[in-house]
Order: structure tokens, then sequence, then C-alpha cells
């Protein structure tokens, strides 16, 4: 045994990291060049000055600037927010101040986003599991059924990967479930696609809910680093104990307060119609392939789609990959068997992507013919 092994907590050792969709392709050849449709990043980055005049400092804990643009914008009070590195650190902070090790529990409901799971393992919570209805909401009754076993719920609205939005009587139904017992954590990656079903307007009536938010997304901004917890100013006193005393570094508040300002807000809503367009089009496109059997509605910047079998799963993913398009296989997650699931990304890689799969369609089965042909002339 290695010393390392020997030192390690036990759990670490057969763990799996998040297999996020860098870390799946990065090492594979060139990154450039590549179509990224696995990750729901935006297509284009934007252009953004930043300045290092105070960069031998130590930033602010929560730069005040990048705070007061995201209460502008979110609506929601300053004192009621909390700036992370991205939403996942985020998740990371509300497991590790509510969840005492090896004693509490969380609440997910799969198919679900994979860092919950992930962030409640690294830390030794346990993870107790509702899964989302055929219709992709709420199981209302086998979340009652868990209220005082857990200590956090994350709900996902617009949910990652299913991509439809909780209704917000949903949420508020489970909201009143969880009172007494539990956070409610709304994860909103997604809201800026359909910005009305917002719940952060509820902080003031729900002292449990906590809200995320991040610019990974809508804002074209994955590789900052930087996202927001909107909550009841006791959880984010709390939360505040726990982050990192510098979590947010001086070029970072520079890049994100620009693009929370009023042209950079402009972009985005530009960058959300576009994507809204574009993901209608390929939902009618995909519909209507002999090969795919379901098209999940979709609220967010991606879609997710059933294949009618695992083989034509494969062959599609496959002759993606083969073309240097990377798309995201969901079908290991529960009741996504065989799905797959495209980021929006510009129409130039979305028509790509497209064409790649009616060619490799076409080709196949004109081997095959050829195939056929040459056996029976044998
Ligand atoms: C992408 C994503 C996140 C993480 O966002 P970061 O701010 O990049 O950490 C959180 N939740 C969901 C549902 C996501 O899809």
């Amino acid at each position: 045994m290695t010393i390392v092994n020997k030192l390690a907590r036990k759990e670490l050792i057969d763990m799996v990291p998040y297999q996020s969709a860098r870390r799946l392709f990065a090492s594979s050849s060139a990154t450039e060049g590549k179509v990224w449709l696995n990750a729901n990043e935006a297509s284009g980055s934007g252009n953004y000055q930043i300045s290092s005049t105070s960069i031998n400092r130590y930033p602010d804990f929560q730069p005040e600037k990048l705070i007061s643009a995201y209460s502008q914008y979110s609506e929601v009070s300053a004192e009621n927010l909390l700036a992370t590195r991205g939403a996942d650190e985020g998740i990371e902070l509300i497991i590790r101040t509510f969840c005492t090790a090896y004693q509490d529990s969380i609440i997910i409901c799969p198919p679900t986003y994979g860092m919950y799971a992930i962030s409640a393992e690294n830390h030794g919570a346990d993870i107790i599991k509702v899964p989302l209805n055929e219709t992709m909401s709420l199981d209302l009754a086998g979340l009652q059924a868990q209220v005082g076993k857990a200590k956090v719920v994350f709900l996902c609205s617009p949910g990652n990967p299913t991509g439809n939005l909780l209704s917000q009587q949903e949420i508020k139904t489970a909201l009143e479930l969880f009172a007494e017992s539990a956070i409610v954590v709304v994860d909103e990656a997604y809201i800026e696609f359909s910005p009305e079903q917002t719940v952060a307007s509820w902080l003031k009536t729900y002292p449990h809910l906590v809200v995320l938010r991040t610019l990974s997304k809508a804002f074209a901004l994955a590789g900052l680093r930087c996202g927001f917890t909107l909550a009841n100013k006791e959880v984010i006193t709390m939360l505040s104990k726990v982050i990192a005393p510098y979590p947010i570094s001086a070029p970072v508040a520079d890049i994100a307060s620009e693009a929370l300002a009023k042209p950079g807000l402009g972009q985005m809503n530009q960058r959300v119609l576009e994507t809204n367009t574009l993901r209608a089009h390929l939902a009618t496109w995909l519909a209507k392939q002999s090969w795919c059997s379901e098209v999940f509605s979709s609220d967010a910047n991606f879609i997710l789609f059933r294949c009618q079998n695992n083989e034509l799963k494969d062959f599609i993913f496959n002759c993606l990959v083969e073309n240097d398009i990377l798309i995201r296989d969901q079908s290991k997650q529960q009741n996504l068997e065989n799905c797959l699931r495209i980021s929006i990304g510009s129409e130039r890689e979305l028509s790509l992507l497209q064409q790649t799969i009616t060619q490799s369609f076409t080709n196949n089965y004109a081997a095959k013919a050829t195939a056929e042909t040459l056996s029976q002339e044998n």
C-alpha cells in the first residue's frame, strides 16, 4: 500500500471524481477544431477589460462592485447574496454548512445534476434519491415520505439534463413540506432562458430557500468560475464562515461586473433569444428523425432526446465524435436509457451536427447495401 493510500480517507480511494465534459475529452489530441456541444457552454466569448493596478492586494471577501451589479440584475438585496467560484462551490458550501459528516443526508431528484451527489459523497453526507416522475416533475408524495430525514433538498429548475422547468406550484409545495426540517435549494443555473420563472423573490417568504445562479451558461463565462448563492441573510452569514477568505479574484470580479453592466446584460439577453430560436429548430429536426423516439421539452440551452435503441444511440454519439463533434451521453442516468444531450451551440455548429448525422446514416446504409450485394453475388 502506498503512503498516500494508507493515509487518505478510505472512501476517497475508490471514489470517481465528477466526469466533467472537459475531463472526458480534454486530453484527446488538440481541443482546437472540435465542436463542443457537451457542457452547455455558450458558443462565443465576449471581450473584456481587466485592470492589474491593485493586483498586489488581496481582493475584498465579496467585491462590492460585483455584488451590487448582481443585486441590481437579480433584484435581490446585497445582504442576500454570496459570490462563489461557480454555482458548484455554492453546492459544496451548502452541504458542508448544513450536513454533519457521516450523520446527515441530502435529497436529490434524479435524473439531475451530478455535482450534488459528488459533493455529498466527498463530504461524507448520505444521498437519498427521490426520482422525478415520468413527466420530469417532482414526486411530491415521495418527497413527503422523506421529511425529517435530510438536511438539504436539491431541486433543479430548469433541470439538467432534463431541460424542463419545475412548476412554481410544485416548488412551493416542496418548500412547505420541508419548512421545519431542511434547506431547499433551487438550482437556477439556466433561469435566464425563462427568467419569469425564477423563485428568487420568494426568499422573503421562505427562510429555508436557497437559490443558485451562475455566469457559466447564459452569460457565456464558464471559464471565469463565478456563481451566486441567493438566500436569507442568516444562511449567507453561515455560508460565509465556511467559504475561503478570498473566493473571487480581482480579475474575475472585473470581468463579471462588466458582464452584469447594461451592455453585457443586453448581449446576454440577445444570446438567450438566439439560443431559444436555435433550440426550437433543433427540437423540430430531432422529432422528425426516424432514430429519435422522444425529444424532451427544454427551457434551457440544451436538448435531451432519446434514441430508438442503444445501438442507434452509440452510432450517433460515435459518428459525431469521429467528426470532432462532442455531445453528452446521459444514458446512465436514472430513466434516461438511450438518451443523449446536445448543448445549443452556434447555428454553424448545429447545422454541422445535423449534416454529420445525416451523412453518417447515408454512408452506413450505403455500406450495408454494398455488403449485402457483395454477399449475394458470392
Ligand atoms: C452548469 C451547472 C452548474 C454549475 O455551474 P458553475 O457555475 O459553472 O459551477 C450548477 N448547476 C447546474 C444544474 C448546472 O448545469
